[in-house]
């Protein structure tokens, strides 16, 4: 599935509940980021975990993207049909040395100030079931944020891959699905900015470049405090007005719309912002909507 493609991007929504203003703001900015640069936009369905999902959410969000005319190129890539993936990728990282079971418990964790106090790097033996930990903590990964600038970030902690009840981390299944489909750039809310350096020393570990990282101002919630998410029960966007939803996503990232825009169908709209995308005038301030 490789590509070479030289601008390949992706939105990643997990399907734990319908699209909400938030995550249109982010599948709107990594949009026209890749169209803006000739790029490829691809669609991945994050669903490694079935407990968290919502019943019907995956496909009310592919719903609203195409409502919004927000049209991803190819077909919808799933987590749940990509597990061998995973297993190989486990296997390799296995076979380099680089995995041990964990059998600590949340608590053991909490009373030790982190995993890492505990010297399970060493023992590998307990009993019940284990996950899996991948040998990353170390050094602290340096990369530059589209939006963000500069950033430091240590690893402090060997990552969790494989979860004791089984289900594939996020942080495994997400670097080795943007390895498999050539993504050079990532564009996310600023929510996963703290989980970029674990990521991209992943990326190292598995001999390849990360891509480049942009993480785009947060939608808070009522009060200021929280972003706007599915877990707390942000409300799902109203397809019936996709216009005017996308034109306050444009206003929050920082567009000038004219009022007129709003009378226009969404794909013009999207072409109206494509043309007039600039990475430097982003509003980069998390924020209440207004
Ligand atoms: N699936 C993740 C989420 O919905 C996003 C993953 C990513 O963009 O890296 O929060």
């Amino acid at each position: 599935m490789k590509s070479t493609h030289p601008y390949i991007g992706r939105f990643a929504p997990s399907p734990s509940g319908p699209l909400h203003f938030g995550s249109l703001v982010c599948a709107l900015g990594s949009y026209l980021d890749a169209q803006s640069h000739g790029g490829h936009w691809l669609l991945r369905m994050e669903d490694l975990d079935p407990p968290r999902e919502e019943p019907g959410a995956a496909t009310r969000i592919l719903n609203s993207l195409e409502t919004h005319g927000l049209h991803w190129h190819g077909a919808v890539e799933w987590q749940s049909k990509r597990h061998r993936l995973y297993e190989e990728t486990l296997a390799q990282l296995r076979e380099q040395g680089l995995l041990y079971p964990c059998y600590c418990s949340r608590s053991q964790i909490r009373q030790n100030s982190g995993h890492d106090n505990l010297g399970c790097r060493v023992k590998h033996s307990g009993s019940g079931p284990s996950a899996l930990r991948l040998q990353c903590a170390g050094d602290e990964e340096v990369f530059e944020d589209i939006w963000r600038g500069e950033q430091h970030q240590p690893v402090r902690e060997d990552t969790i891959l494989k979860r004791r009840d089984g289900l594939y981390a996020y942080q495994l299944a997400v670097v080795v699905d943007d390895i498999a489909q050539g993504v050079t750039q990532v564009v996310r809310g600023a929510d996963l900015l703290d989980t970029t350096g674990v990521q991209i020393r992943l990326f190292h570990i598995l001999g390849t470049t990360p891509p480049v990282f942009g993480h785009l101002p947060l939608v808070m919630g009522p009060g200021g405090k929280q972003k706007l998410s599915k877990q707390n029960h942000a409300p799902a966007i109203d397809d019936n007005k996709a216009a005017d939803n996308l034109c306050a996503a444009l206003i929050f990232l920082g567009f000038h719309v004219p009022e007129t825009l709003r009378q226009e169908k969404p794909e013009h709209i999207l072409k109206w912002a494509t043309a007039r995308w600039q990475r430097h005038q982003i509003d980069k301030r998390d924020r209440q909507l207004h």
